[in-house]
């Protein structure tokens, strides 16, 4: 489960309602029963309930059960899809490691606004179901270009670029590790192509691509996150 606050030995937690009502109603937890808690920073922690009523519960820290361990530095730039695919973009980058989540809008981005805490929500629940100790980062929605013009210097941008202008993405990413990245994926209609030119000619691009099919947005963000995981590590 995460929490926000520090994880220690002997600390007593703060839970939220929502969190009380999940471990007693959900998780059925009784006293003396445990829990697995991390909050990003401290590791992973057993806390043991103690006295348990309808709305209430004290929970215990006790011990820890493993160290924050370093996580991969990939960030994903997305533009926003229909609700149930941006929710499983979100999702399942959050189990294939990212450490940031970027909606940007582009020209044929049909969405127009972006609920960013309830994606916050999803990729909670998503690392607490696939046990990694930490959240990915929700950034507030952004033109693409705005992020564009903030690119932090080193960082390279895999851009997903369905016009067959990369190199294959096995390609691009042998060799290992290719330090701090961001992976872009462009929204349903795809990039405009003032748009692709742009992009393929920045600096800190590397247009690559994921086979001859077009692949809808969700599937081209799994698809470039598993050959991450294949090829640079954890
Ligand atoms: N119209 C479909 C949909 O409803 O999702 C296709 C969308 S596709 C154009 C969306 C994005 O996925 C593209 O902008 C690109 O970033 C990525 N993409 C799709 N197929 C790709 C491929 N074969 N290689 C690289 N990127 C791809």
């Amino acid at each position: 489960l995460f929490v926000e606050g520090p994880l220690a030995e002997g600390e007593n937690l703060d839970l939220d309602q929502k969190q009380i009502h999940y471990l007693l109603h959900v998780m059925r937890l009784q006293a003396g029963g445990e829990v697995a808690l991390f909050n990003g920073r401290d590791g992973e922690w057993l806390a043991r309930a103690g006295e348990v009523s309808k709305r209430a519960l004290v929970m215990t820290v006790e011990r820890r059960l493993r160290p924050q361990a370093a996580e991969p530095d990939l960030w994903l730039v997305f533009a926003p899809v229909k609700r149930a695919r941006i929710d499983f973009i979100v999702e399942k980058a959050t189990e294939l490691g990212v450490s940031v989540l970027a909606p940007v809008f582009t020209r044929h981005t049909a969405m127009t606004r972006v609920n960013e805490e309830r994606l916050r929500a999803i990729a909670t629940e998503a690392a607490e179901q696939c046990e990694r100790l930490s959240v990915p980062e929700v950034r507030p929605s952004a033109s693409l270009d705005s992020v564009l013009a903030a690119w932090p210097e080193g960082r390279r941008l895999i851009l997903l670029d369905e016009g067959g202008g990369g190199a294959p993405i096995a390609s691009a990413l042998a060799g290992g590790s290719i330090g701090p990245a961001a992976v872009l994926v462009g929204p349903e209609g795809g990039f405009a192509k003032s748009e692709l030119d742009a992009l393929r000619a920045l600096s800190f691009a590397t247009p690559v691509g994921l086979g001859p099919r077009i692949l809808r947005a969700d599937t081209a963000v799994i698809a470039a996150l598993s050959c991450f995981q294949a090829l640079c590590g954890d």
